[in-house]
């Protein structure tokens, strides 16, 4: 059956790639609303040039502009094939109240990783212009900053600067965590923990949400 899924994270949590292997092992798509706006924003759409200050100094884009992004999304033919996984979205409680009025929700996973481990993996992430593949110092691709997958350049995103990283944990603090806390009320939320190998999280991940699909 189709799977409808939400995951939180703050920052570097891991959240970005772990999104993409649930997805994949679920057969859903994978929503990511961060990249979608930065190809609007590489396209110069009209959406792009709203949502690109809001994005480079780490404030959250308004809620109006997202859900007219989300809501376009998730009326395409695979979403309706496969299900999805919302990575990103909702991050304020009027997103939540308003992706439920759209679809209802399966699970909600919270992937939950320290503050000062989260700014250290932050301070070390590259991210590929192209396809979005994310690297860090420690593992980056084969050839220097290349990507393996696309041969697109492997660069810092513009808003991992240490401003707009501060700016967007706060918004983490204020904005998502009591979103989070709001999925915890209507029952779908699960918590994982984030520290570990790539595999070793994608299977704690994975177990969750079968758990909590099936209980
Ligand atoms: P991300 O790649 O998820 O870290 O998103 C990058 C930036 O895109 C965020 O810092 C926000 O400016 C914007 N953004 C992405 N998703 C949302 C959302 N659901 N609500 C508001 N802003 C968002």
């Amino acid at each position: 059956m189709a799977v409808r899924l939400l995951i939180f994270g703050r920052q570097g949590a891991g959240k970005g790639t772990q999104s993409v292997l649930l997805a994949r092992h679920y057969g859903a798509a994978h929503i990511s609303t961060g990249d979608m706006l930065r190809e609007a924003v590489a396209n110069a759409t009209p959406i792009g040039l709203e949502a690109k200050s809001f994005m480079d100094s780490g404030c959250l884009v308004p809620d109006e502009v997202m859900l007219g992004v989300v809501e376009e999304r998730l009326a395409r033919p695979d979403v309706m094939a496969g299900g999805f996984l919302l990575d990103g979205f909702p991050r304020t409680i009027g997103q939540a109240e308003a992706l439920l009025g759209l679809t209802p929700i399966d699970v909600a996973v919270d992937l939950v990783v320290a503050e000062d481990v989260v700014l250290e993996r932050i301070s070390s992430r590259r991210v590929c212009s192209s396809c979005g593949r994310i690297y860090s110092v420690s593992e980056p691709p084969t050839r220097a900053w290349i990507c393996d997958t696309c041969g697109g350049d492997v660069v810092q995103r513009d808003d991992d600067t240490p401003a707009a990283v501060t700016k967007r944990l706060g918004a983490y603090t204020s904005e998502t965590q009591p979103t989070i806390g709001w999925f915890d009320g209507k029952d779908v939320l699960v918590t994982v923990d984030g520290l570990g190998t790539r595999e070793e999280v994608s299977a704690r991940l994975i177990s969750a949400i079968d758990h909590a699909r099936h209980a």
